[in-house]
Parts: structure tokens; sequence; C-alpha cells
């Protein structure tokens, strides 16, 4: 936990240089960009930014097979930061997860003796992800 708050320390003045440097884009009558026509380049270090009030990077946490934010264990990019409550909620769900799918896997093998079928049991995992992705995406849209 600790070392995410460190990397959230020196994160925010990438922030804001960028903040400065896009308030500098001057539009001629016809939208062209007149001044900060480098702005294109930022698109490059969008790793730098801090969208929807997360303070780690997109691409700071991992998990299944999927980025998303260190800060709060969201893998929408476009998720808005539910911080440390949101990683609360997401280890809680996680390990109620896990014990549903130990369950599962316990009766998979109860039921079918040999119970080497590991490649459905990833795939359920992938898909009750999946689904727990979705859930928290809809909570998110109703809260906001
Ligand atoms: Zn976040």
């Amino acid at each position: 936990m600790q070392q995410y708050g460190d990397a959230a320390e020196t994160a925010p003045e990438d922030g804001l240089l960028l903040g400065q440097t896009e308030r500098y884009v001057e539009y001629d009558a016809a939208g062209r960009v007149v001044k900060g026509q480098d702005i294109k380049a930022h698109s490059r270090y969008e790793e730098d930014v801090h969208p929807n009030n997360h303070t780690s990077v997109w691409g700071s946490w991992w998990e299944g097979g999927q980025w998303g934010y260190a800060c709060c264990h969201q893998t929408i990019k476009n998720s808005y930061c539910t911080g440390e409550a949101g990683l609360v909620a997401a280890e809680a769900q996680a390990d109620q997860m896990q014990l549903n799918i130990e369950r599962k896997a316990e009766e998979d093998k109860a039921r079918e003796e040999n119970g080497g079928n590991l490649e459905v049991c990833v795939m359920f995992l992938f898909a009750i992800l999946h689904v727990r992705h979705l859930c928290s995406c809809l909570t998110l849209l109703l809260m906001h």
C-alpha cells in the first residue's frame, strides 16, 4: 500500500505541467492550432495523465490480464477513482470471488473425479472478473 503512496506523491507535478501546457494552446478562426502545436505529442505521454481523480497512472495496476489503476485497482480506463474505499471493496470482492471460485472448483472436482480441467477453471475466472468489472462500471455510472 505504501509503495503506491510514494508513486502518487511524485505524480501530480506531471499533471500540473501538462495542464499548464494545454492552457497555452491557441486556435485561429478556422479552429487550427496557432500556438502549442506540439500538443499532439502529449498523447505519447498519456501514461503521465491522471484522469478522473486517479492518483496513480493508467497501467500502474495489472489484474487478470487487464491494466488498471494502482490507486483503486479499477481496470476500466474511463472509470472515476474510488480511492481507498474502492480498493478495499475490490479486495473484499476479490476475496469473495476467490472463495466462490474455490468452492466451484471443489464442486467440479467432486463431480468429475479427475478434476483436471484447468482451462475451464481459468476461463471461468476470467468470465467472473469481467462481470465484476461491468458491475463496478454500472455502480459508478449510478453514483455519478
Ligand atoms: Zn484510482
